[in-house]
């Protein structure tokens, strides 16, 4: 059975606004605020989804505050359930008083994400969409609620019904060819069926490019300046930054934790890693900040090596440029001390795209933050960005490898089997019928009141 229980939550901001809104849902939400609301008639017996005005009271019956309520009737409300708001005023004490005073009169606290939980059980709403319920409320940058909107409006859900469904077909005729006995098989055509098993594969894969996309337009990309000491990390951090985050010393080594900042550049947002300087140290504190750096550099979604292009190329400075994990970038800083000729050849050799730059005149600086996007939104993904929970990411990966699998097995039904295996991953994804721990994942991260 579904849980029905009136839930009750602050879902405006916490602190000083024009008005706070109260929302509570579940059957009853009505008579629940009838309890503690006066008005010119009781909120159950008005209209639903029309505004009605009247007094919050205390359990003692003393007005709390003067409150615009409305109810709306299930289906048609967020959570797909009976429920209500109490719009009071923005005050954060008058908005919790009136929140205890329902919550004494029936109501209980909601859970974190509950509301958007239930319009997901009740189907109101799907997991794309409330992923992207989640990517506005907390939306970086402009590209990132473009990406939330489109999973909002149900088009990431769409595309996935429609894999779900040439998949169920492709499924249902690998099983019916299984389940026929023998003298009686039709002819199965393989060839059309390859064809549609590797279109579905594709499809899925491309969704998944495109989550991906979407989750480091919410998360931000995050960006690694590492090389050597003194080559001007912490510089092209501010720089980048235009805003002095990190300690700037012409003594090797001053960096000795990982210092961020964000940026936003051509809608896209980057977090950028300033870390200490890669070498060898007997101080400790240092020492510990390499450690740091180098485990960053391992996490990022771009490294940019940032080389001192005044002085000729140190032994370091190859050593890291050989060593650079993929996607990575090179920083030829200062440049308005001229440039070492040699950089040009060793720059070739090592077939990282590059940029000759200056953190202290902040020329060739915007160009750094154009390559940054680009080799992060190479993807042409990036403009059909859609917002999806990570356990959504991981089912269409897993969906799309079991496609992999039926496609390579030269058995009838062994295919089958990863076909359905697909089949259940692309559900999952869907959310349809997802399990207590899907949910307990997906809403961890919302909010009291979402
Ligand atoms: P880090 O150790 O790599 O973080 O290097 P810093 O940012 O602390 O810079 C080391 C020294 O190089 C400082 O004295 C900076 O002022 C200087 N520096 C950094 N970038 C430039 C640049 O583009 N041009 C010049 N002339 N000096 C720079
Ligand atoms: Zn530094």
């Amino acid at each position: 059975m579904r849980d029905e229980q009136v839930i009750a939550a602050i879902s405006t901001p916490f602190g000083q606004g024009g008005i706070a809104v109260i929302r509570l849902s579940g059957r009853g939400s009505a008579q629940v605020v009838d309890r503690v609301f006066r008005g010119r008639s009781p909120l159950s017996s008005s209209p639903p989804w029309t505004m009605r005005h009247g007094h919050l009271v205390d359990p003692r019956g003393n007005p709390i505050d003067e409150v615009l309520a409305v109810h709306f009737k299930a289906p048609k409300s967020y959570t797909g359930e009976d429920s209500a708001e109490v719009h009071c005023h923005g005050g954060p004490l008058v908005a919790q008083m009136c929140l205890e005073a329902l919550i004494s009169a029936g109501a209980r606290l909601a859970e974190r994400g509950e509301f958007t939980r239930r319009a997901v059980i009740n189907r109101r709403m799907d997991l794309s969409a409330a992923s992207a319920v989640m990517a506005l409320v907390s939306g970086q940058s402009p590209k990132a609620v473009e990406a939330a909107m489109g999973s909002l409006s149900g088009a990431t859900r769409r595309a996935m019904e429609e894999l779900m469904r040439d998949l169920t077909r492709a499924c249902s005729h690998l099983e019916a060819t299984l389940d026929m006995p023998e003298d009686e098989i039709p002819p199965l055509d393989w060839e059309r069926l390859r064809e549609d098993l590797s279109r579905i594969a594709r499809g899925i894969r491309d969704l998944h490019q495109r989550g991906l996309a979407g989750m480091a337009l919410s998360q931000g990309v995050q960006v690694t300046l590492v090389g050597r000491p003194n080559v001007g990390k912490s510089s092209l951090l501010n720089s980048l930054s235009r805003q002095a985050r990190a300690i700037v010393t012409p003594i090797p080594g001053t960096t000795r934790d990982v210092v961020e900042a964000a940026v936003i550049h051509r809608g896209v947002p980057i977090k950028l890693l300033d870390t200490a300087g890669i070498r060898d140290s007997n101080d400790p504190i240092e020492a510990l900040g390499v450690k740091l750096a180098r485990e960053t550099m391992l996490t990022a979604d771009l490294r940019v090596l940032v080389l001192d292009g005044s002085s000729p190329p140190h032994r370091e400075d190859l050593e890291l440029l050989g060593s650079l994990d993929m996607p990575a970038a090179a920083a030829l800083n200062k440049a308005d001390l001229g440039t070492d000729p040699s950089w040009d050849q060793v720059l070739r050799d090592a077939r990282v795209p590059n940029v000759t730059l200056s953190a202290l005149s902040g020329k060739g600086v915007e160009e750094l933050k154009d390559l940054m996007v680009r080799s992060i939104c190479s993807n042409p993904a990036v403009d059909g960005a859609v917002t999806m929970f990570r356990h959504q990411l991981d089912a269409l990966s897993r969906a799309a490898e079991a496609l992999d699998g039926a496609l390579s097995s030269p058995y009838l039904d062994a295919t089958a089997q990863l076909a359905l295996e697909a089949q259940r991953h692309l559900a999952s994804a869907l959310g349809l019928d997802p399990t207590e721990e899907v949910l307990e994942a997906v809403f961890r991260n919302f909010c009291v009141g979402k």
